[in-house]
Order: structure tokens, then C-alpha cells, then sequence
């Protein structure tokens, strides 16, 4: 169990130990002679946020000892030169995980370029091809932060299965993945939005709350129960700072566990990555050796 001062997740802890576990599983599959994991990003335009998360994931990358390509592309790029380069990455052996950084500029049709990379190296966990799996609960590769969500409630202990799960938020990002991988847990899952009537008494039902909304402090205490479990997506900058989508300091005095923002899921999504692009150099190794096994004939 990783608690600190009695409920709060300890997201930092729980994911220096994936990328510790992590960096050592690499350097296993290489000394056995597997690949180097490889992940490339690219990044469109010079939004800061965005250049901050890229450099993260690369210096975290390559802490973990994968070699890592940073593709940066102007901002006017046109969609067919965008498309050239994810498709020579899909081809480029030495590239195991591709990651798109999102939100890209107006002219271009995320969904689509993301829709070109190799599923084998969607790391992101953001391809039709992956989200499709994923309903079907036969997952390759899990979008990196409710994946991580995950990692938290199994990291806080959480009792899942047969579980009221109460999910805020349908993104294509967090919300749906979050919901199925809950539901794949076996708990029982239900999803709001925008539209949902009376969002208080359906987060009152929850054993575990998904707050990922994206506005600061709308889950209160009022909206949930005693003993929930407590999982804060979002990522809000007010003139307080950093906040969630939770009022932390009062939804924690009912909460049997709850995760800070900052420190909290925040943490988990580049671990995640590491996690998914090593998945995915081992699934390509194995693949490739498939492939260059004699055909049996008999
Ligand atoms: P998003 O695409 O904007 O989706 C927000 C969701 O919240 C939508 O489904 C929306 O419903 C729902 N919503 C909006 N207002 C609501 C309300 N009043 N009541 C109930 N539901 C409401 O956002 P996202 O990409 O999922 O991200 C959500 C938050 O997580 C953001 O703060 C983001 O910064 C953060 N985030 C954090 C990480 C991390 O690593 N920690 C990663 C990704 C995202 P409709 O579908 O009806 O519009």
C-alpha cells in the first residue's frame, strides 16, 4: 500500500517503481539480445506545455536506457509531410513506440494521423485499431494515463471487482479507456458527462471516483461518500496554482484514499509510456521472430 499521512496515493513513489522496474526489464531483453526500445515523438509547433511534456518523456526515456527520437516539425506543416514521417517511422526498425504530441495545429486532422501509426507502436494506445481491443477487452496497448489510474487504485489496495466505479469525463484520452479498463476489472462502471442529470447522487453511489473534467475543484465534499477510493485527472493552472478537478483537502476527510494534484496520476502517464513502449519492442521481437521462422510444411 502506498499512503502517505494516512489516504493520500503516493503517485510519485508508485511510478518511480514502474520506471525502476522498467529500466530493469530493458536491460534484461538486451542482454538477452532483444532490441533497445526505441520511442519516437514528434511534435508539431512550439506550444510550451507540449515541449515540456516531450522533453519529459525523453529524458525519462532514456533514464530507463531506451534510445529515444525527437521528430520537431514546424507549425504550418502540411498533413501529407506529417504523414510521411509516421509512416517512415512505422517502417523504421529501430523505433519501437510512436507518439504523436497532442493537440497538433488546426490544419491537421489528429484523428487521422493518428489513425496512420502501426498499432504495434501506437504507445499512446490511441489508434481505432487499439481503442477497438480495448472494448473488446482484449487490449495490446492501454492509453498511458488510465492505465496509470489503474496502477494507482491497485497501488492504494483498492478493492475493484464488483466495485461502483463512477467515471466523470467520456474523453477519447481518459474518460472511455478509464471506464473500460474498470469495467475489464470487473467492477460496475458508470459513465457521466456534460449531460449527466444529477451528477452529485450518481458520484454519491461510488466506491471509486475518475474525476477527468477538467474543472478545478467541482468534485466536492458533498458529492461523494465514506471510504471512497479517489482518482484526480484533472490538471487545472488558477491563480492558486496546479489544482485538480477535486476539492482534495475536503473530499479527503471522507476519502479511504485519494491521489494529490500535483503528485498524483500527473506522475503516472510518462511511467506508463516507458511501460507501453517496452510492451511494444517485445511484441515487434516477437513478431519479427515469427516471421523468420521456417515455414513447417509437413
Ligand atoms: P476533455 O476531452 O475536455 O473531456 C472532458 C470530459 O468532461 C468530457 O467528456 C465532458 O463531457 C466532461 N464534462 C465537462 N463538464 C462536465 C460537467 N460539468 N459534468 C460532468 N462532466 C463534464 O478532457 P480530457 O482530455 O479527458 O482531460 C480531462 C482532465 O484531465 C483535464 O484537466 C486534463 O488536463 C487532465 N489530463 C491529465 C492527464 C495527466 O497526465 N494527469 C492526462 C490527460 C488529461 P462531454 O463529453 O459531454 O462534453
Amino acid at each position: 500500500m502506498t499512503l502517505i499521512d494516512g489516504n493520500i496515493i503516493d503517485g510519485r513513489a508508485v511510478a518511480q517503481g514502474v520506471r525502476d522496474r522498467v529500466a530493469r526489464e530493458v536491460a534484461e531483453l538486451i542482454e538477452s539480445g532483444g532490441p533497445q526500445p526505441g520511442l519516437a515523438t514528434i511534435l508539431v509547433g512550439d506550444d510550451p506545455a507540449s515541449e515540456i511534456y516531450v522533453r519529459n518523456k525523453h529524458e525519462k526515456s532514456r533514464e530507463a536506457g531506451m534510445q529515444s527520437f525527437n521528430h520537431r516539425l514546424p507549425a504550418d506543416t502540411p498533413q501529407d509531410e506529417l504523414a510521411e514521417l509516421i509512416e517512415s517511422l512505422n517502417e523504421d526498425d529501430s523505433v519501437h513506440g510512436i507518439l504523436l504530441q497532442l493537440p497538433v495545429p488546426d490544419q491537421l486532422d489528429s484523428d487521422a494521423m493518428v489513425a496512420l501509426i502501426d498499432p504495434l507502436k501506437d504507445v499512446d494506445g490511441l489508434t481505432p485499431v487499439s481503442a477497438g481491443l480495448l472494448a473488446l477487452g482484449k487490449p495490446v496497448l492501454v492509453p498511458c494515463t488510465p492505465a496509470g489510474c489503474m496502477d494507482l487504485l491497485r497501488a492504494a489496495d483498492t478493492p475493484i471487482e464488483g466495485a461502483e466505479a463512477v467515471v466523470v469525463g467520456r474523453s477519447i484520452l481518459v474518460g472511455k479507456p478509464m471506464a473500460a479498463l474498470l469495467l475489464a476489472a470487473n467492477a460496475t462502471v458508470t459513465q457521466c458527462h456534460s449531460r449527466t442529470r444529477d451528477l452529485p447522487a450518481v458520484c454519491r453511489r461510488a466506491d471509486i471516483l475518475v474525476a477527468a473534467v477538467g474543472s478545478p475543484k467541482m468534485i466536492t465534499a458533498d458529492m461523494v461518500r465514506e471510504g471512497v477510493t479517489v482518482i484526480d485527472v484533472g490538471l487545472n493552472r488558477t491563480d492558486e496554482g496546479l489544482v485538480g478537478d477535486v476539492d482534495f483537502e475536503a473530499v479527503r476527510q471522507k476519502a479511504r484514499a485519494i491521489t494529490p494534484v500535483p503528485g498524483g496520476v500527473g506522475q503516472m502517464t510518462v511511467a506508463m509510456l516507458l511501460h507501453n513502449t517496452l510492451e511494444a519492442a517485445r511484441r515487434q521481437a516477437a513478431v519479427a521472430g515469427e516471421a523468420a521462422k521456417p515455414l513447417d510444411r509437413a
